[in-house]
């Protein structure tokens, strides 16, 4: 089933993103994750993609297809236009059609200065292609702006060309406040986007953590997580935990602000899947 069909089909959506076995780790270990994860019937579940260096180029594909054939979920595997040449996305083409793969999500990719220049620049350029060649095809979105992009209208009109493209869905990068993804949501009406938005949200964990993904991101901290991460500085389980419930609360009142779809950046922990699949579904 395309994630085109699952957004037509379905209300609200709920899917999660796992990360393939790294390096020599076998794929048990992500049928492993799977398998709890299944436990939930998520409505899709989308693979991340590393272009080289991080040895799971391969699981992507072999991972979305066990998900898929092995779970009966739908899955999406991600791409990214690092060190892709023509050629490469032809092969990439065939080893999704051998795989069964229906659904990918197109990305640029972090530039990869170890890797040879490929023929894709944005995500924009990977996407007709793909969806030329039959694939259902979705696109990131930025609630506060890519973290290249100064100008957020900017943003949001690049992000109306991955629909013109032909797009059928976003996935959102992660955000710690909902009030910013409201925000967003009225600038992408008044660009024209008329595809389903799915909201990413991840847990926080550590301040390590967390730190690492908002001067990855941009991603801006709203002042109850910095006190949270100052009330739980030393007790790392109640941080954890902390974490988890504050992207429950996320989850629940984007439902109730009808958004189109939630989506759960599990990190391959699905404990954390439970917890806030438990709080969207009460
Ligand atoms: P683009 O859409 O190309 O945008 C990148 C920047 O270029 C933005 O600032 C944008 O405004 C600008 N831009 C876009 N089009 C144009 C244009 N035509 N002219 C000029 N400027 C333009 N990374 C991975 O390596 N593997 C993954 O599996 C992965 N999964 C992800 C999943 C999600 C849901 C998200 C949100 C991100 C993911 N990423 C992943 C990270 C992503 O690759 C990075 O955020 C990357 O920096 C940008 O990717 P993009 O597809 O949004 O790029």
């Amino acid at each position: 089933m395309t994630v085109a069909e699952i957004f037509e089909t379905r209300k609200r959506p709920v899917s999660f993103e796992i990360f393939p076995p790294k390096g020599d780790l076998s794929v048990d270990e992500a049928r492993s994750v799977v398998s709890e994860l299944a436990e939930l019937t998520p409505d899709f579940i989308s693979v991340t993609y590393s272009a080289g260096g991080g040895g799971n180029v391969g699981a992507t594909t072999e991972v979305a297809h066990m998900i898929s054939h092995e779970f009966e979920i739908p899955s999406v595997a991600h791409l990214t236009c690092q060190g892709l040449t023509r050629a490469g996305l032809a092969e990439k083409v065939e080893e999704f059609r051998a795989a069964g793969i229906e659904n990918v999500l197109a990305l640029r990719g972090d530039p990869r200065p170890d890797l040879p220049a490929g023929d894709f620049e944005h995500a924009s350029d990977l996407i007709g292609p793909l969806v030329d060649a039959g694939f259902c095809v979705g696109a990131a979105a930025y609630p506060e702006g890519h973290i290249d992009c100064l100008d957020v209208d900017e943003d949001v009109r690049h992000l109306k060309e991955k629909q013109d493209a032909g797009a059928s869905f976003l996935v959102t990068q992660l955000f710690f406040d909902d009030d910013c993804f409201y925000r967003f949501r009225e600038r992408t009406i008044h660009a024209g986007i008329t595809i389903p938005i799915t909201c990413g949200i991840m847990p926080f964990l550590s301040k390590k953590q967390v730190s690492r993904m908002i001067f990855m991101c941009g991603a801006s901290l709203p002042s109850p997580i910095i006190k949270l991460l100052a009330r739980y500085e030393g007790d790392a389980e109640a941080l954890r935990e902390a974490g988890i419930e504050y992207a429950s609360d996320q989850l629940v009142d984007l439902a109730r602000h009808g958004v189109d779809g939630l989506h759960v950046y599990t990190m391959n922990h699905p404990d954390i899947a439970r917890a806030n699949v438990g709080a969207i579904r009460a």
